[in-house]
């Protein structure tokens, strides 16, 4: 059942205080606090409270975190036998009943030769750490220093991952085109465009005069998610998988965002069949809580004790709630119901495409979706799609959240409104989730200029 939103007459000032002393206080560099000026003081599965006694559907789910929503029966109960038992809740990266718990029910989800024989490292404790690991092992590997990493990619803020990231402007790591569809440098799209974009790979690979030597790794997302919501095709990921494994160039997926059932699969890597030679994992394997892992092919293990070390690498609070996660996932195929609620979603927003002609695309894969915002008054470019309406988007997320909605936006220039919701919602809650977001572009879409600042962006056969 979808909780009906309470909107009281003026916000408390208790929630305003808060929301002042935040900006008075916190760094010009917050992120999500600027977007979305609410003060979370309940959650549970889909819908926040706010201090301001205001009731939100929660479509950010911590970034990608929270497969099973907030609170989740199973997690807190996972988390509250950690506590009632004695247990430390600190070890560093000693043995425990509970790491051994979370271990072996992560081996049993993954892939291939990852289950049967692969490393697990255990990392710091953001998505961010378990990159920088990664990198450090191919490198450690194969005596090699180079990288190569795809337009448009999002690996995290330390060093080495931004430098992996499309925002960077790093010169040790060679740039390769991600299969983006919808703005195809090859202007072609589809299968075609993806193996273009396969062979220039090849080519620099192969060209003893490309001016690239061959690289310690590749890393990759099987679905861009902060790059704008960008599935590769599964033929793609083949084609890249045959690539590096013929040139012996270790293949990293980072499935920090994709992973425990959010495309439609356990692990994105699934629905290729490909078997990476590292996977990087975060977000939803703690089951709210930080947790970042990376494992590997056994044959990669070249690292002496202490090569990748850190304080808190023992989480027991976090691989508890992770272990009940992905317990929850697999058993109740919550996977092939992301699948299947996710592709009726996506039907219903290629519908609101059909209405608007600002959106320019609508993509996704299982319950990670994404619309991408055009100006509707320019020119298509060269790749056939027009120039991206950030205006536009954030008056959208704007519009959502005055509707109780809270979405997150993404892609190159932020103009991609981006839901990821949790894996446990209704059917119902799928609708209300929808029903808010069209009634917010209908609102946006009339009081946005477009970008140009020519005329009103309008709804598709409507008058401006
Ligand atoms: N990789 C991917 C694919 C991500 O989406 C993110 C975070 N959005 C990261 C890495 C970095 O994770 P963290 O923010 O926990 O460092």
């Amino acid at each position: 059942m979808v909780l009906t939103e309470t909107v009281p007459a003026a916000a408390p000032p208790a929630h305003e205080g808060i929301l002042r002393r935040q900006s008075l206080r916190e760094s010009a560099a917050r992120t999500y606090a600027r977007s979305l000026p609410i003060v979370p003081v309940r959650a549970r599965g889909l819908t926040i409270e706010g201090a301001d006694g205001r009731r939100y559907l929660d479509c950010l789910s911590g970034a990608g975190t929270l497969a099973l929503g907030h609170n989740h029966p199973v997690v807190l109960e996972a988390i509250r036998t950690v506590l009632d038992s004695g247990a430390p809740l600190h070890v560093l990266d000693l043995a425990t009943p509970v790491k051994d718990a979370f271990t072996t029910e992560l081996f049993a989800t993954l892939p291939g030769e990852l289950a049967e024989k692969g490393r697990i490292q255990f990392c710091g404790p953001a998505g961010t750490d378990a990159v920088e690991a990664a990198f450090k092992l191919v490198r450690t590997a194969t005596g090699r220093d180079g990288l190569m990493a795809f337009s448009g990619a999002y690996h995290g803020m330390t060093a080495q991952a931004l430098a992996a990231s499309g925002g960077a402007q790093d010169t040790s790591v060679v740039r390769l085109p991600y299969p983006y569809d919808y703005r195809c440098p090859f202007q072609t799209g589809g299968e075609r465009g993806a193996e273009l974009a396969a062979r220039w790979a090849q080519s620099l690979l192969d060209d003893p005069k490309s001016g690239v030597s061959r690289p310690a790794g590749m890393i990759l997302e099987p679905v861009q998610g902060e790059g704008g919501v960008i599935p590769a095709p599964d033929g793609w990921l083949r084609r890249m998988r045959e690539i590096t494994a013929a040139r012996r160039i270790p293949l990293i997926v980072d499935e920090v965002q994709t992973g425990v059932g959010r495309t439609g699969a356990f692990w994105a890597v699934d629905h290729s069949g490909i078997v990476p030679d590292v996977i990087v994992l975060s977000k939803a394997i703690g089951g709210s809580l930080p947790l970042a892992v990376i494992v590997y092919r056994e044959e990669l293990d070249a690292w002496q004790p202490g090569a990748h070390a850190g304080t808190f690498r023992g989480n027991q609070l976090a691989m508890a709630a992770g272990a009940a996660t992905l317990a929850y996932v697999r058993t109740n195929g919550l996977d092939r119901r992301a699948a299947e609620l996710g592709a009726r979603m996506l039907d219903r927003l290629t519908s609101l495409a059909a209405a608007h002609d600002c959106i320019g695309d609508v993509r996704g894969r299982g319950l990670m979706l994404g619309i991408e915002l055009v100006d509707r008054t320019a020119d298509a470019d060269a790749t056939g799609a027009r120039p991206a309406d950030p205006q536009l988007a954030a008056a959208v997320q704007h519009a959502c959240l005055d509707r109780g909605l809270i979405v997150e936006l993404g892609g190159r220039e932020s103009a991609v409104v981006r839901l990821l919701p949790p894996l446990t919602i209704t059917d119902e809650q799928a609708d209300a989730i929808l029903d808010r977001l069209a009634d917010a572009f209908t609102a946006a879409v009339r009081t946005t200029p477009g970008p140009t600042g020519s005329s009103p962006t309008t709804m598709r056969g409507t008058s401006p």
